[in-house]
């Protein structure tokens, strides 16, 4: 029998998930200090195995399992057997042979993950598979959100950009949903697939930008991910000034509005620059609660003990 991994939100309850952001508030760092070291995993084993580009993801993974102790070692695609033609199932498998205690998986298939914890007995953390999920980045965002003070209950939530894309938005509609949050999706309409209303409950679906912002608690925007496009959606050079934020646009929201991004930002493209380093932005504050996130999302899974109190 597969061991439980972490392979998206969906699947969570929400009392597994606020497990997971109550415990990651016990991994933040103190102002002005480094992540602590602890020896919650020590002896333990992980593979970042990484079949996509990724900087803070994979980074945020090695540390956040070097930080409790463990053992961590990535692999990128590029430099794997699977440039020589090896399979998936054969790539993971070899690499179980070697009884790492839980492999972090990026693919660009959305579903592969799914697919390989059922064939394998180590457990597997989906870190973004296609367009399906992404759901660390959902836990971090939503951990950054609560440091606010904010509730997650009844807050109003726009999502921007390419939405079709996005793994990010799916993993931050299921969580958010579960919490009674009011989800807007916006962007342009090729962007924007009307099945996304029907995912989870509270979402709604505009191509306005104006009207998703307006009374908004947070503003996520999302990148362009022209690497999953076959074809331009939108004319690039109109994109900024239809779906770029700008700071004209935070005067639409709540006064204490927050910003957020995924990253890797793109200037000028999603977000102005203005936008991106002002006092509104928790870009930063994102990247940082990745790691303790992850941390949170390792030891649920490897220290045998999952989110919510089940053994
Ligand atoms: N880093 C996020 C992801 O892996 C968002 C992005 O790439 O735009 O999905």
């Amino acid at each position: 029998m597969p061991r439980e991994g972490l392979l998206g939100i969906d699947a969570l309850t929400r009392d597994e998930i606020q497990a997971i952001l109550d415990r990651a508030r016990d991994f933040q760092p103190k102002p002005n200090e480094s992540f602590g070291r602890f020896e919650i995993l020590k002896g333990r084993t992980v593979v970042n195995l990484f079949f996509e580009t990724s900087t803070r993801t994979r980074t945020s993974f090695e540390i956040a399992a070097k930080r409790l102790g463990a053992d961590a070692v990535s692999i990128t695609a590029q430099a794997s057997s699977v440039t020589k033609g090896e399979s998936l199932v054969d790539t993971l498998n070899t690499l179980a042979a070697m009884r790492p205690d839980a492999i972090v998986m990026r693919h660009s298939a959305s579903g592969a993950p799914h697919f390989l914890q059922r064939y394998l007995a180590t457990p597997i953390v989906n870190a973004g598979d296609g367009t399906h999920e992404h759901p660390t980045q959902a836990l971090l965002d939503a951990r950054t959100i609560l440091d606010r003070g904010a509730r997650l209950e009844g807050l109003r939530v726009a999502i921007i950009g390419d939405i079709a894309h996005s793994r990010v938005a799916r993993s931050n509609v299921y969580l958010l949903s579960k919490y009674g949050a009011e989800i807007v999706l916006c962007g342009p309409a090729s962007l924007l697939p009307k099945e996304l209303a029907k995912i989870a409950p509270g979402v709604t679906l505009t191509t306005n930008m104006d009207e998703a912002i307006r009374n908004a608690d947070v503003i996520m925007m999302l990148r362009v991910q022209l690497e999953r496009q076959h074809e331009a959606a939108f004319p690039a050079s109109e994109y900024f000034s239809f779906y770029g934020l700008r700071l004209e646009h935070l005067r639409l929201a709540k006064p204490d509005v927050i910003v957020m991004h995924p990253g890797p930002i793109n200037r000028g493209r999603e977000i102005s620059s203005e936008v991106a380093d002002s006092q509104r932005s928790v870009i930063l504050n994102q990247v940082e609660n990745g790691i303790s996130v992850r941390m949170a999302v390792l030891e649920s899974v490897l220290a045998g003990k999952r989110a919510g109190g089940k053994e």
